[in-house]
C-alpha cells in the first residue's frame, strides 16, 4: 500500500544535476513529510486510539494526511478550522473536498473563538491531539526512518559528503533529519517566516542541530501568497520532469539556486502536490498567469 523505500532519481534544472527522493509517491493520500510524521501513530493499534484532533488551514496537506491515516485506522477525525470561505463551501475543492470524502468531521470556529476551541482540544484527555503541521516529538520515528533509507541509498551511491535539502514549514522535518543524519548536512529554506522565526519554532523542540544550515532566499516570499517567481519556478520545476507543491518547493528551489553547492545536494520531494489544483486557482484570481 505503501511505497517505500521511496525512489530516488535523478534530476537537472537550471544546468545543475540534483537527487531528489520522491517521497511525493508514497501514497496518492497520505505521502511526503506529512507520511514520514505521522507513521508512528500507523504503529499504534488500531482500538487504542477512538478520536483524532487536530486543527489549521482548511487546504492543509497535514490535515489531508491526517485524514487519510484516520481512514485506514478506523478512527474519527475532528478538525477544527477558522471559518470555511463560501466560495470553497459552495464548491469544495482540493485537499479540502478529499478530507471530507474521507471522513473527517470539520468544526468551523469563529476567529475570535479559535484559540480556546484549539486550547480545549489540546487539553482533551480521551482523544489524540495532533498539533498543527504535525510538529511533535512523534514525528522522531519516522523522520528516522527516512533518514535511514537516506543513509542506505547514500552508501550503495558511494556518495561521500551529502547535503540533504528540505523546505520547512514549522521546521520539524528539517531538524530531525538533521538529528538523525550527524554526517550530512542539511539544508533548509523557511518557507514560513524568516530564518530567526524557524530557529525559534525548531527549538520549541529540540536544541538546534549544528548541521542544519539555513538558506535563505534573496528576496522574501510571503507564505502562501502567490508570486511570479514562484509560479516560474514550479514551471521550470515541472519542465524539468518532477512536479512540486506551489507552498513550499519553490521557495526552496530558488535558494539552491541562488547558491553555489559543491556537494552532491539529495532534495527530499516533501509531496503536497494535492494542494496545486487551489493554489493554481489562487494565482489566477490574483490575476497571475497561471502555470
Ligand atoms: C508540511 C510541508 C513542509 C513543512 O514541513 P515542516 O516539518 O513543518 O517543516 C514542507 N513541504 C511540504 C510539501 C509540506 O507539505
Amino acid at each position: 500500500m505503501f511505497l517505500l523505500p521511496s525512489p530516488v532519481e535523478p534530476f537537472t534544472v537550471g544546468g545543475r544535476h540534483f537527487f531528489v527522493k520522491r517521497d511525493d509517491l508514497i501514497h496518492p493520500d497520505f505521502s511526503g513529510n506529512k507520511y514520514r510524521k505521522l507513521q508512528a501513530f500507523l504503529h499504534t493499534r488500531n482500538d487504542a486510539i477512538d478520536t483524532v484532533v487536530s486543527f489549521g488551514g482548511v487546504q492543509s496537506n497535514a490535515m489531508l494526511s491526517i485524514a487519510a491515516m484516520c481512514r485506514l485506522k478506523g478512527w474519527s477525525f475532528r478538525y477544527i478550522a477558522r471559518t470555511v470561505p463560501s466560495y470553497l463551501k459552495s464548491s469544495p475543492a482540493g485537499n479540502y473536498k478529499r478530507a471530507l470524502e474521507l471522513g473527517m468531521q470539520l468544526e468551523e470556529t469563529a476567529p475570535d473563538l479559535y484559540r480556546d476551541a484549539v486550547a480545549s482540544a489540546r487539553s482533551d484527555t480521551e482523544t489524540l491531539f495532533i498539533p498543527q503541521g504535525g510538529a511533535d516529538s512523534a514525528a522522531k520515528r519516522g523522520v528516522r526512518r527516512l533518514a535511514l533509507e537516506i543513509e542506505s541509498w547514500r552508501k550503495a551511491r558511494g556518495i561521500g559528503a551529502l547535503c540533504v535539502a528540505t523546505p520547512s514549514g514549522t521546521g520539524t522535518t528539517a531538524a530531525f533529519l538533521a538529528a538523525s543524519l550527524p554526517h550530512c548536512t542539511i539544508l533548509t529554506t523557511p518557507a514560513v517566516g524568516d530564518a530567526a522565526y524557524l530557529r525559534r519554532q525548531i527549538s520549541a523542540l529540540m536544541p538546534v542541530p549544528g548541521n542544519l544550515a539555513v538558506l535563505d532566499t534573496k528576496k522574501r516570499y510571503r507564505f502562501g501568497t502567490p508570486h511570479p517567481d514562484l509560479s516560474a519556478c514550479y514551471l521550470a520545476l515541472e519542465q524539468a520532469g518532477i512536479e512540486f507543491d506551489l507552498l513550499y518547493a519553490p521557495v526552496m528551489w530558488t535558494a539552491l539556486l541562488e547558491h553555489d553547492i559543491k556537494e552532491t545536494v539529495l532534495y527530499v520531494h516533501s509531496g503536497g502536490v494535492s494542494g496545486n489544483e487551489t493554489m493554481l486557482a489562487r494565482y489566477r484570481r490574483a490575476g497571475y498567469a497561471a502555470p
